[in-house]
């Protein structure tokens, strides 16, 4: 019998890499364990990414600074904040992103897609992605794709950030197949630093992207094949802690994640209100 592909998604395979225990926890146990309070940092990258998704969805000559307040208005998601006080001043400076980004954006110039899931099948694997943007842009040999990722954490992203990212290599290797063109670039548009950090990937390091990935999902079905043959699932699926168990959504759940210093829900945007130099990294 061939070997079933494995069904996966970008965080998928991020969950289980950064930590088997916390992918096991997601995917696995059932009943899930409860995760802990809405993290305010994610309210605020699902808002500035759905203000970009209407954006799009307007028609071009709609496309305008002064229909952000709007747009962000009608997708804000309130939860996670401290309180009013600090929702307003982050709303304020999501705005303020959004603004300059728009300013660098051609209204008259529709991606080929927004918010567009991208499949592909492997050997192993049966992966599927949403790709905040593709774009279609003119290169030596004719139009090209480039994937475009938003990210609105606190800190800004470099060159190694975009080589390196295994969800955007997997949205090129997903994009080429679905599209029949050439997809090489992957871009991270850092919107509090309005900065953009760009990789070309080649065939080979696509290649070498994929086979990671593979890699990863042979892992996690090896570990689900020992629970089902009797091994015990917090051995088969071990903690790997780190500084992401602050922010980890089962943190009261992992033996080792209750020795974590806690993190409020608001942390990671209150360090977004500071100048983009100053502090740690948070989370998109
Ligand atoms: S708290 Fe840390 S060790 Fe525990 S599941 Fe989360 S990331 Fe893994």
């Amino acid at each position: 019998m061939p070997e079933r592909l494995f069904v996966c998604t970008p965080s998928k395979l991020a969950s289980f890499t950064d930590c088997p225990r916390r992918y096991r926890y997601a995917y696995v146990d059932r009943p899930a364990p409860p995760k802990g309070p809405p993290w305010a940092h994610n309210s605020l990258g699902a808002s500035v990414h759905t203000t970009l998704r209407n954006w799009y969805a307007l028609p071009a000559d709609r496309r305008r600074p002064e229909t952000l307040p709007t747009l962000l208005k009608g997708t804000w998601v309130r939860e996670g904040y401290r309180d009013e006080a600090q929702e307003r001043a982050v709303f304020r400076r999501a705005l303020e992103w959004l603004e300059s980004y728009v300013e660098t954006l051609d209204p008259d110039v529709d991606p080929v897609g927004v918010e567009r899931v991208v499949a592909v099948k492997t050997g192993v694997l049966a992966f599927n992605g949403r790709a905040d943007r593709i774009d279609s842009r003119p290169g030596p040999d004719g139009p090209q794709l480039v994937i475009v990722d938003y990210k609105t954490g606190r800190t800004g992203l470099d060159t190694d950030d975009a080589r390196g990212s295994q969800a955007l290599a997997l949205y090129a290797y997903a994009a080429e197949r679905v599209f029949r063109q050439p997809c090489r670039r992957v871009e991270l548009h850092h919107l509090p630093s309005a900065t953009v950090a760009a990789h070309e990937h080649t065939v080979e390091s696509l290649a070498r992207q994929v086979t990671r990935a593979e890699e990863t999902a042979r892992d996690i079905m090896a570990a689900e094949r020992a629970v089902a043959d009797g091994t015990d699932p917090d051995e088969a699926f071990p903690v790997s802690p780190s500084t992401l168990c602050g922010w980890c959504d089962y943190r009261r759940t992992c033996p080792a994640g209750v020795e974590a210093p806690a993190r409020d829900a608001w942390s990671a945007v209150e360090r977004a209100l500071l100048p983009p130099q100053e502090g740690p990294a948070a989370q998109d």
